[in-house]
């Protein structure tokens, strides 16, 4: 298969109601529902494209290069989340104090899911 960014987004599945992302103290940042990767995942439950994690791919596409040393913060707290809207680039130190959040992967879509 081909690391294009067609075949990219093959693997995204939009969330078009914004209630499916819920619950978070950033709500009022997220305009809309989560796009939930559907293609290979690594240990931590991150998606993968070509070796590197799908949400950094997906922000790549959407804003360009991440600069060196910088890491994405999934504002909705979903880490399977590729909404380029859902993500900030943020250092590794405000990643780990925002980390104590913990996750929000949607219940119903991760049942459908099974
Ligand atoms: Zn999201």
């Amino acid at each position: 298969m081909q690391l294009t960014q067609a075949a990219f987004w093959e693997f995204v599945h939009v969330l078009p109601n914004p209630k499916q992302t819920v619950g978070t103290f950033w709500f009022d940042r997220v305009h809309d529902g989560c796009w939930m990767w559907t293609g290979s995942r690594d240990g931590k439950g991150y998606g993968r494209w070509g070796g590197v994690g799908a949400h950094r791919v997906a922000d790549e596409y959407a804003r360009g290069p991440i600069p060196e040393g910088m890491v994405i913060d999934h504002l909705c707290a979903n880490s399977l989340c590729v909404n380029p809207l859902h993500m900030e680039v943020v250092t590794k130190g405000e990643n780990t104090r925002r980390r104590r959040r913990g996750r929000n992967i949607p219940t119903e879509w991760m049942a459908a899911r099974r």
